[in-house]
């Protein structure tokens, strides 16, 4: 039960969570009177938040109007920047899609020129929206640690140039409205959580592509951990005996030696291939072939897929989660890297743990960044304080 009075942006949740509201429920559901209902929802109305929909049967008289959530009311930009691509998108305050557009970058031509590439996209969707709606919000993804309360990375190793720089304050200017920056590997959790898995509560997402990020979906929301570093599940160090020989283990790009990314990482690949002849530049390239079932680029995948496997065995013992959905360029590019990955969790990680684990590929491959984060974003913007404080600025105007 609510504690009276209930704001706008409470009423908004009730509404969002109940189908066929009336003005009736709603009273019933807050505690508030007819009056209090019925000033909140035309606030809500006015704002395009809400609108009545349909009309619910009625025993005699005039029946009484349903009210519903409207997803249209605004939109929210969403960003996933990645080593070599970036993809906008804009979505509606549903975190569904409208559309979205993407290009060729390269992260290491540093934050002025991938974001204004991502300023051009997100200005063009914007202007092409389907409705003259208000932009609420920014989501953006990007390849490395964020540290999240500040919406900046930190020390990415793929990233030059952009250690420490102030993402989010660079969108807050821009675009002028709220933003949230996190790390890939975490939106593309969030995106696939929402688009395949809501009915469960845990799941985990492996990205492998050029590096290998992991992202910890737990009763439904991102597990961050304390500073924004958990999940790193590319540079956990792999023994001596878990599919290398003694000596082989290779120094990782973060310094240390034996990382599961310097072996099973989009980068450790290129590097092995290369070595054995294979003229590959870019985890792009490796993808490609695998897609082409070049057998030497197939065997290398199977075996970072085993590598990934122990890594992920320990994870699953450690976290039990209910799914693993394995995504980014090198897990979508062919169902080896799942198969390396399955042989070894299945017969290394506690029964228990297995018993009902589902371990499957991405749905939403390329997009499953830019779902998670229009999601983030949306969630964000439609929290009950923030709703209230966008509709009194609204009114001081
Ligand atoms: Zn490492």
């Amino acid at each position: 039960m609510f504690r009276a009075p209930v704001t706008a942006g409470e009423l908004l949740q009730v509404v969002r969570g109940e189908v066929g509201a009336t003005r009736a429920s709603l009273g019933e559901r807050t505690g508030m009177s007819r009056m209090a209902v019925e000033q909140r929802l035309s606030i809500l109305v006015e704002n395009g938040l809400v609108v009545a929909d349909g009309l619910e049967q009625s025993t005699g008289g005039r029946p009484p109007a349903q009210f519903r959530f409207n997803s249209e009311g605004g939109v929210v930009v969403a960003v996933d920047i990645g080593i070599s691509a970036v993809r906008v998108a804009l979505a509606d305050l549903a975190g569904d899609l409208l559309m979205d557009v993407s290009g060729s970058i390269s992260i290491e031509d540093g934050p002025e020129v991938v974001l204004g590439l991502v300023e051009k996209y997100a200005d063009e969707l914007i202007a092409k929206r389907p409705r003259p709606v208000e932009l609420w919000g920014m989501g953006i993804g990007v390849p490395g640690p964020v540290e999240f309360e500040q919406g900046r990375v930190v020390a990415p190793p793929f990233m030059p140039g952009w250690d420490r720089y102030p993402i989010r304050d660079w969108a807050t200017q821009r675009f002028g409205c709220p933003t949230v920056v996190d790390k890939d590997a975490n939106i593309m959790a969030l995106g696939e959580f929402h688009s395949s898995w809501s009915h469960l509560r845990h799941i985990l997402f492996v990205k492998a592509g050029t590096g290998v990020g992991c992202g910890i979906i737990t009763d439904g929301r991102i597990y961050r951990g304390a500073n924004g570093a958990a999940g790193d599940l590319g540079h956990i160090e792999i023994a001596d005996g878990d599919e290398i020989a003694d000596g082989e283990a290779p120094t990782c790009r973060c310094g240390n030696v034996g990382c599961v990314e310097a072996m099973a990482g989009g980068w450790a690949l290129v590097r092995d291939l290369r070595n054995k002849g294979i003229e590959v530049t870019t985890a792009g390239d490796v993808a490609r072939m695998a897609r082409a079932g070049d057998p030497g680029v197939l065997a290398a995948i199977r075996k970072a897929g085993r590598i990934l496997g122990h890594a992920l065995a320990d994870a699953v013992n450690f976290f039990n989660p209910s799914v693993l959905v394995i995504g980014g360029a090198i897990g979508q590019a062919h169902g080896e890297l799942l198969a390396g990955v399955r042989e070894v969790v299945y017969r290394r990680s506690l029964t228990l743990a297995t018993s009902d684990l589902q371990i499957v590929p991405s749905a939403l491959a390329e997009r499953a960044g830019v779902v998670g984060a229009a999601h983030l974003i949306g969630e964000q913007v439609m929290e009950a304080g923030a709703v209230d404080a966008r509709l009194a600025a609204s009114t001081k105007m």
